[in-house]
């Protein structure tokens, strides 16, 4: 089966339900209280493994209840979690939600995920040299992502970048990028004064733009094509973009054509709206395959 390896962010999500949120010196009871496994490139992790892909994450955590919680459930998703290096005298990564009044305030805490520095990407080369395809975002330091995509284009190994969250990508990793992935709002960021039509035009079946429920636009060198979504009652449509991204490095590494590979992944990040959480919805292999019928 071919490989997939996943480099880059993992954190525990801490989510509080509040009827309000508090003012600086007060302090309220809150009304619920969750945690919930997160980070990009866990979640990106996560989404592959159930698809039943052969799935490495290369990422750090800290050494603390959050970062066993972290590695168990890649581990429950069928995530080979070799790489994932505890880093002593460190918190996990983390993120601290309130919900309330309708809207949510979050404070992300890197930690651990600061330390996914380009020498612990290169103690994974063995992994990344056996893989069919490396899929990164950008929850991890500038330098480690240039760093990842100098790797893959000496080793010739094919490069997804998602650039998620939105910020500008060096010139060097967009060349060395055999795919990339952006929403609307980042591919806006990225390509700056070019408008997204002249982008895909001069990155054929390179640039793929996610319009949400609108589909996905690029340009097969002739023309540009957009493969409609699936229609769906969404219902929590965080996590659609890591589904998506997942399910598109599976179907690619396992040679599928790009608009079969863009359907695959339409259809498994369409399933994973109809449920609530990012993880939460993400689908099996048999479901994504039962709904393509
Ligand atoms: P997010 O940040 O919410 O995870 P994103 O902004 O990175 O997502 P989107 O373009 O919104 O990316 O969504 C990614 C993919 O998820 C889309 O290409 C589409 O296949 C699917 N998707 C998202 N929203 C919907 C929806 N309402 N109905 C059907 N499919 C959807």
């Amino acid at each position: 089966m071919a490989k997939i390896t996943v480099i880059g962010s993992s954190s525990m999500d801490l989510v509080v339900t509040a009827a309000k949120r508090p003012e600086a010196g007060e302090t309220i009871l809150g009304e619920d209280f969750k945690s919930v496994p997160g980070g990009k490139g866990a979640n990106q992790a996560v989404a592959a493994g159930r698809l039943g892909a052969d799935v490495y994450m290369v990422g750090c955590v800290g050494d603390d209840p959050y970062g066993k919680a972290i590695v168990s459930n890649l581990q429950a998703n069928g995530v080979h979690t070799d790489y994932v290096k505890p880093v002593p005298d460190t918190a996990s990564g983390t993120a601290h939600i309130i919900l309330a009044e309708g809207d949510n305030s979050i404070i992300v805490v890197q930690g651990a995920n600061k330390l996914v520095t380009p020498d612990l990407i290169t103690d994974a080369l063995p992994i990344i040299r056996e893989s069919a395809m490396v899929l990164i975002q950008q929850e991890i330091p500038e330098d480690s992502v240039e760093h990842v995509s100098k790797l893959c284009k000496e080793y010739g190994i094919p490069l997804l970048l998602n650039p998620a969250p939105a910020r500008k990508v060096r010139e060097s990793v967009l060349s060395n990028a055999s795919y990339l992935t952006p929403n609307e709002t980042e591919a806006r960021l990225i390509f700056g004064e070019t408008s997204i039509k002249q982008a895909l035009k001069a990155n054929p079946n390179k640039l793929f733009v996610t319009e949400g429920k609108n589909g996905v636009r690029y340009h097969d060198g002739e023309i540009e094509n957009v493969i409609p979504s699936f229609p769906v009652e969404a219902l929590d449509t965080t996590g659609a973009g890591d589904t998506f991204n997942a399910a598109f490095a599976v179907a690619l590494s396992e040679g599928k054509s790009l608009p079969e590979s863009i359907r695959f992944a339409n259809k498994a990040a369409s399933i994973s709206v109809t449920k609530f959480g990012a993880q939460g919805g993400m689908p099996s292999r048999d479901e994504v395959e039962r709904g393509l019928l």
